[in-house]
């Protein structure tokens, strides 16, 4: 239903006196404009477009729901959240000790996006300026300087992973050709008898996009590393799929940012990385809010369209700690992952596995190459083990308390200061 609707959507956009009809993620690239008048253009259209739509989304999202809900009262189940908790093989006390942390950290973020604010010229920012950019001296790198910059920091964290990356680069593994007609994203799929990985991305060159390259070199590492087991202990879940691929592109996007030619490029990278924080503690924390309240309404019957606006704007205003001036009602009508069908709740996954990996980086910048074989027994138990027990076995640490997710939380902390130094 959701790609049907959205596949048959197209968002007129006038830019510069010509409208153009859109597909909704042609309109959704334009988030990163630098001009302010055509970010609101595209987010007002958009806005549009999906409240048009809203009736037939909000029904595709009550049946979805209701049908789950059904099923669980048949179980004999009486919480909404023991399914997505199951299929993560993670505990519900796990799961608030992590936005209990998130949640009394806010004010470094919301430090950040004011000054972002500032640097924009406003008081505060819209909804429509989070993915602005700030700078357009930003640096870029050929395909080979790209792979060069990944096998030289892969290396000094783990021979072994840089070797992995090598053999990728040079058997051709990634297919990574900027030209037309090519889906956007990136992704990677493996092998299983032929111990291989296949990478598609499409390579531009900015320090961003050589992360990407680096982030699906890691799962494919991943899978590396799983080859020694047993083929019925590869199947990891969703919130320990990124934890290889996040611990990868951290790598780079750490050396980018203390390898930077200029100040301007070095504020740019760092705002890179706190885009992604605020994406994971707010705009995740968002949708988790928002649908833990759904399907708590849910229970008393069908909620209507105008009530799930109002259910997104409340969960923005507190995820995002009253940071933005101008929010996004319809974002649960925009957004595909309220319409997966296999599995509720696709968004916590995504913050447990930054923060997770956050930690497992933290160790290995503490413990330099000796910390390569722990780092592979650590991926190789991914499959096997609920995550309280891999964390206690491989990193000491017991992920039920508040303060295991709170360091993760202090290293983001730290690139917050830093940026804000930067633009003072
Ligand atoms: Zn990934």
């Amino acid at each position: 239903m959701y790609d049907t609707i959205v596949g048959s959507m197209t968002i007129p956009i006038t830019i510069d006196g010509k409208t153009e009809e859109l597909s909704v993620g042609q309109a959704n690239n334009l988030s990163t404009h630098g001009n302010p008048e055509i970010r609101k253009e595209v987010f007002d259209r958009l806005e549009e477009a999906w409240s048009e739509k809203e009736e037939l989304f909000a029904k595709t999202l009550n049946h979805l729901a209701g049908f789950r809900l059904h099923v669980y009262e048949k179980r004999g189940w009486d919480d909404f959240l023991k399914e997505p908790l199951e299929y993560n093989r993670m505990q519900k006390s796990t799961l608030q000790a992590m936005w209990n942390a998130i949640s009394k950290h806010k004010k470094p973020f919301v430090d950040y996006l004011n000054k972002k604010a500032h640097l924009l010229g406003k008081d505060k920012l819209d909804w429509y300026d989070l993915n602005a950019p700030l700078s357009n001296d930003d640096e870029t790198l050929s395909f080979q300087e790209g792979a060069q910059f990944i096998l030289k920091h892969f290396h000094s964290f783990s021979p072994k992973m840089a070797q992995f990356a090598e053999k990728a680069f040079e058997e051709a593994w990634i297919e990574a050709e900027d030209r037309p007609g090519k889906r956007p994203g990136g992704f990677c799929t493996s092998f299983p008898l032929s111990g291989q990985s296949r990478i598609f991305m499409t390579y531009n060159g900015s320090m961003s996009n050589v992360a990407t390259l680096a982030h699906e070199l890691g799962h494919a590492f991943h899978s590396y590393t799983l080859q020694s087991m047993h083929p019925l202990n590869r199947n990891y879940a969703m919130n320990v799929a990124e934890t290889a691929s996040t611990f990868a592109e951290s790598i780079v996007s750490d050396a980018s940012v203390n390898e930077a030619k200029t100040a301007e490029q070095r504020k740019s990278l760092l705002e890179a990385k706190l885009q992604r924080s605020v994406a994971m503690f707010m705009n995740i924390h968002a949708r988790f809010l928002f649908e833990s309240r759904f399907y708590e309404e849910r229970k008393q019957g069908i909620v209507p369209a105008s009530r799930l606006n109002e259910l997104m704007v409340e969960a923005q205003r507190e995820a995002y700690a009253g940071a933005i001036n101008e929010v996004h009602p319809r974002f649960w009508a925009s957004k595909l992952h309220f319409y997966i069908t296999d599995v509720p709740f696709y968004n916590f996954p995504y913050t447990f596995g930054y923060l997770f990996s956050l930690s497992i980086y933290a160790k290995a910048r503490e413990e330099g190459a000796s910390y390569e074989e722990k780092y592979m027994a650590l991926l190789r138990d991914t499959a096997i083990m609920p995550v309280e027990e891999l964390v206690m076995k491989h990193l000491g640490e017991d992920i039920t308390e508040e303060s295991f997710w709170e360091k993760g939380i202090q290293l983001c902390i730290k690139d917050v200061e830093a940026f804000i130094e930067l633009a003072n």
